[in-house]
């Protein structure tokens, strides 16, 4: 059936998916699986957006030549503010910018290098821990203090996760490390250095007003109002502040796949057209539609 979705009555209007995950972070579909999918249901243009990293974005381009789907490169870098995780998303980035390559892999090595010093912390008080023990406990992309706390649990270090924390590893004990990540302006920096269009992620997931006013003043130039854990009226707040500072309203289901905790799959929740207009043009103001 591919190619008739348009005519379904399921999807009266074209839409697109701006914010997808893939293989090359935490998703469990290829890009090519993923372009495939947003051909099936007739999407008008879809965004890779990994988890720091734009290694996904080629692939995808390939796999959409020859087909109607518009593939915006994009990235989903992972910021913490005032102990707020906060996603910052950049559309149109320029693939080879050295720079944001650098903070990208900087974000992803941070982890294991925390891990690491964790690790070596233990290690002069005696703990016989290795990292190794450590990522085994790992899913291979989140790793952090609860991993090494498993890991002294099954090395008879301690009886359990809260020993682990108020022993070791909590604030003020012998091996905590602070975590190393960018702030959010770092980000949107990292963005418009590499001709991108900084976009604030799911703003309704947990970040307060006044950050987001805070981002807006740090060159954020747009925001993800349509999200598969917005609720309507999350919908229409995040359109409105954006309204209000004349700011691009994007969105996407944020698809992890269509397995693992949050089963969501490509094109499920319905953001218009104009979110994918209004990002080609603004692009193309620029000129910077790539590819
Ligand atoms: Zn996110
Ligand atoms: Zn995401």
């Amino acid at each position: 059936m591919k190619g008739s979705a348009r005519c379904d009555e399921r999807y009266p209007f074209m839409t697109c998916d701006l914010h997808i995950h893939s293989t090359y972070s935490d998703g469990s579909q290829t890009p090519g699986e993923i372009v495939d999918e947003a051909i099936e249901r007739s999407l008008s243009a879809i965004a890779i957006a990994d988890h720091d990293t734009v290694q996904g974005v080629p692939p995808a381009i390939e796999a959409a030549r020859g087909s109607d789907i518009r593939v915006i490169p994009a990235v989903e870098i992972s910021t913490e503010f005032k102990q707020i995780d906060i996603h910052i998303l950049g559309y149109w980035i320029e693939l080879d910018n050295e720079r944001l390559l650098d903070k990208l892999l900087y974000v992803r090595e941070a982890r294991k290098v925390r891990a690491e010093e964790i690790v070596g912390k233990l290690r002069t008080l005696g703990i016989e821990i290795s990292l190794e023990d450590v990522t085994q406990q790992s899913d291979g992309v989140t790793l952090g203090r609860p991993h090494v706390a498993q890991a002294l649990m099954a090395g008879g270090y301690v009886t359990g996760m809260k020993e682990a924390f108020t022993r070791y590893l909590g604030r003020d004990r012998p091996a905590f490390v602070p975590r190393y990540k960018l702030t959010p302006a770092e980000a949107v920096e990292a963005v418009l250095g590499a001709e991108g269009c900084p976009v604030l992620a799911h703003p309704a997931l947990g970040v307060p007003d006044h950050m987001i006013e805070a981002l807006i003043e740090a060159g954020i130039e747009g925001l993800e109002a349509y999200h598969n854990h917005h609720s309507p009226s999350n919908v229409r707040r995040v359109i409105g502040i954006a309204r209000e500072h004349g700011l691009l309203v994007t969105g996407g289901t944020d698809s992890h796949g269509p397995k693992g905790s949050y089963p969501v799959r490509v094109g499920d929740v319905d953001v218009p057209d104009e979110c994918a207009e209004g990002l080609i043009a603004w692009a193309e103001e620029r000129g910077v539609a790539r590819p």
